[in-house]
Parts: C-alpha cells; sequence; structure tokens
C-alpha cells in the first residue's frame, strides 16, 4: 500500500500532518490531553451538557430501564418509549410541528436530503455549507447548484436561472456557519424562497442551544417559526450528548420513517443517549442561565483578542476564529499554543478553502473568566513569538 505513503509523505511536506490527540477523561474546560493539563478551547460542548451530572444520572436511569442499546433500527423492534417521547420533546422545544430523530446531524443531511428529493427537483447550496450537506446533496438524484456565501443577489440569480425547470426547489444552508460564525441571512432566504416557491432546509448543529429564546436556535432567533420547512439540528454540541434530528411537517416525519435510509439501515441511538437529551432540554426549558454564560463568555474573549490586535473574522456567535491564513503556520500556531498549555485545533484545507487557514476557538459556559484570562495570555505571547502580531 505504497500509494498511502506517498500521500502522507505530502501532508508532511505541506506542514499539515497530525496525530490524533487523546484526552483522557471527560469532556471539560480543562482535559488531561496526551498526558498534559490544558485549558480546552476545542470543544462543541458549549453548555457544558457533555459531563453535566443531571444528564449523567439521566443515562443511568435509562441503562437500568432499557439497557446499553436499542437492539434494531427504530423500523424493526429500535423504537423505544424514549425514543418518541424525545421525538416530541424536541419538537415541542423548537415549536414546530414534529421532529425525528437520527443517530447524528451527518445522518441526517445524509439521510434527509436524498429522501425528500427526486431527480426532478433542484438543491441550491450555500458554497460553506457543512460537508454533511454537501454528502447529503451528492446523495440525492435531484440537479444541483451552489450559490456564493450568504450572496443574496447571487441565490436570486441561481432561483432565476432555473426558474420553472423543476418540480421542487430547496435551498440548503448552515443556521451558523461553524468555521467563521456568522449567521445565514435567514429572513432574506426565506423571502427569496416564498417569492420563487421554493423549500427551504437550515442546518442549525451550532446554532441549536446557542442562538434565539433559550437555544431554540437561529429560527428563532429571527422569528421565523413556521417558516422554515426543515429544520435541522444536533444534539452532540450544545446538547452534549450525540444524535441529530429534524424538524418539519407530521407528514415528513412519516415519509422519513418509511424512506429515511439511516432510520432504516442503521441501529437506533443509544436509550441512554435520548434520556440524557431529554434532561438537557428539559434544563434548557427551566433556566437561561447555560446559555446567558455562554454568551457572557463568548463577548469577554472575542472583546479581548480583538484588542490584541488578532483578526478574528466577522463571527456573530461565541464561535471566534483567529485568521491566520498560511497553512503551515496555522498548525505551527495551534502546536505552539499547545506546548504553553491551550488546545485550540488548527483548521485547514480540506475542512475550510486552501489558504484560509485559522485556529478557531471555542469558548463554552464551562470556562471561568480565570481559564479565559489565561487563554488569552498564552494567545498573546505565542503569536507574538510567531509574528502573528
Ligand atoms: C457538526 C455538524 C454536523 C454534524 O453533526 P453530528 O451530530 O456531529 O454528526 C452537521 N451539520 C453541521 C452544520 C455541523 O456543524
Amino acid at each position: 500500500m505504497d500509494f498511502f505513503k506517498e500521500k502522507i509523505e505530502t501532508l508532511k511536506a505541506a506542514g499539515v500532518y497530525r496525530k490524533l490527540p487523546i484526552n483522557d477523561g471527560p469532556c471539560e474546560a480543562e482535559i488531561m490531553l496526551d498526558g498534559k493539563k490544558v485549558i480546552n478551547l476545542s470543544s462543541n460542548n458549549y453548555l457544558g451538557f457533555a459531563n453535566h451530572p443531571r444528564l449523567k444520572q439521566a443515562a443511568k436511569d435509562a441503562i437500568d430501564h432499557y439497557g446499553v442499546g436499542a437492539g434494531a433500527v427504530r423500523t424493526i423492534v429500535g423504537n423505544m418509549t424514549i425514543h418518541e417521547q424525545l421525538d416530541q420533546v424536541i419538537a415541542r422545544f423548537k415549536r414546530e410541528e414534529a421532529a425525528v430523530v437520527f443517530q447524528s446531524g451527518y445522518n441526517v443531511n445524509v439521510g434527509v436530503i436524498q429522501a425528500i428529493t427526486t431527480k426532478d427537483d433542484l438543491l441550491i447550496s450555500d458554497e460553506l455549507n457543512h460537508a454533511s450537506i454537501i454528502d447529503g446533496v451528492r446523495l440525492s438524484s435531484a440537479s444541483r447548484a451552489v450559490f456564493k456565501h450568504s450572496d443574496m443577489e447571487d441565490l436570486k440569480r441561481v432561483l432565476e436561472e432555473n426558474k420553472d425547470q423543476y418540480q421542487h426547489t430547496f435551498i440548503l444552508t448552515d443556521g451558523v456557519f461553524s468555521m467563521d460564525g456568522d449567521l445565514a441571512k435567514l429572513p432574506e432566504i426565506v423571502k427569496l424562497a416564498k417569492s420563487y416557491g421554493a423549500f427551504t432546509y437550515v442546518d442549525d448543529a451550532h446554532g441549536s442551544g446557542v442562538l434565539g429564546d433559550r437555544g431554540r436556535g437561529t429560527v428563532d432567533h429571527y422569528h421565523l417559526h413556521g417558516q422554515v420547512d426543515f429544520i435541522v439540528g444536533t444534539l452532540s454540541k450544545a446538547i452534549g450528548v450525540v444524535g441529530g434530528y429534524v424538524c418539519g411537517s407530521k407528514e415528513m416525519r412519516e415519509w422519513l420513517l418509511h424512506r429515511g435510509r439511516p432510520l432504516l439501515f442503521s441501529t437506533a441511538l443509544m436509550p441512554s443517549a435520548a434520556a440524557a437529551i431529554i434532561e438537557a432540554f428539559n434544563m434548557l426549558e427551566s433556566s437561561s442561565e447555560y446559555t446567558d454564560k455562554l454568551w457572557d463568555n463568548g463577548r469577554y474573549f472575542k472583546q479581548k483578542l480583538s484588542q490584541l490586535g488578532l483578526d478574528i473574522g466577522h463571527s456573530e456567535t461565541p464561535i471566534t476564529p483567529i485568521m491566520i491564513g498560511d497553512e503551515a503556520l496555522t498548525m505551527k500556531f495551534s502546536k505552539d499554543l499547545l506546548s504553553r498549555g491551550v488546545y485550540v485545533s488548527g483548521i485547514v484545507f480540506p475542512t475550510v478553502p486552501k489558504g484560509k487557514g485559522r485556529i478557531r476557538c471555542m469558548v463554552s459556559a464551562l470556562h471561568t473568566k480565570k481559564e479565559l484570562d489565561q487563554a488569552i495570555d498564552i494567545i498573546e505571547s505565542s503569536a507574538k513569538s510567531l509574528k502573528i502580531i
């Protein structure tokens, strides 16, 4: 298998080869990474739910009642009371008619997009959409078009050029773009969709649990309930567990229970995960303390980094990139930070376009001001030593 060796050599030559870091313990603000205590600025555990005692207890109780595995796909005998309950909890929390849970957010996009489209349809996708949307589009037999990132003129051009040629047209977008932290222009997208008779499909993986009333998401943030046709979310980021879902009409849910392939061909979510997720939604419903703390930390951290003269892009959420550009320098920066006690992963091609390397800081509700200050000091000295500032 020499062809792998050659490929790996090219990664090494480009300075982007890496080993997977190993975290020996729960996902917390400080973690033991490769045997060394570091401040964790890389997880999607926005609200600190991944190791929360209430979620852990709910999972343990569910193991006692249901066991550790669902035993089958949802469409055979893997559909337990707790999965049905979870669908309902999500629909209620999101203020949508119905929801259906999949094993991950990735599975939702690869399963749903193909299930709701035919070869007579058109999928129009933002150029910066998440890889799982891209893969979902690849599995669909519909025609495809791409519009420039959040460029409404360009979206309008694509809609206009393809007018009256397809049975159904779908506009697909991330709600929050995960590598830059900017929001989709949903009110304008919805307006365009209405005037061209298109459906809207929003993947709100980074908006759920973060934006809107107590984390109800980007659709809630923009007061667009009832106006987005397909709302996708993940249960592995702010919710801290694992799984994904899509909200929409009751009929959509029924159709997906027949044709959503990950529901038919991959075992249902662990019942313990479903129970922990339900507890997370209960906590979000009853208090805004988690989302408030997340935003407070995010604002504080972003303000301090800008004051240092770092380019933090145009994020509108707690996601805080530090733009570097050069890929090798990006990876060097990330490595240097780790040696000084802060873990921030470097993000390079293929996750972002070539030449748009960045480190991406993920602040959470778990971080104390002291930990953030410590991280900021370390980022400053590392950036100075690498002549980034
Ligand atoms: C993370 C992410 C996913 C995948 O979610 P998982 O539940 O981790 O599979 C899907 N879409 C977007 C936009 C994401 O950021």
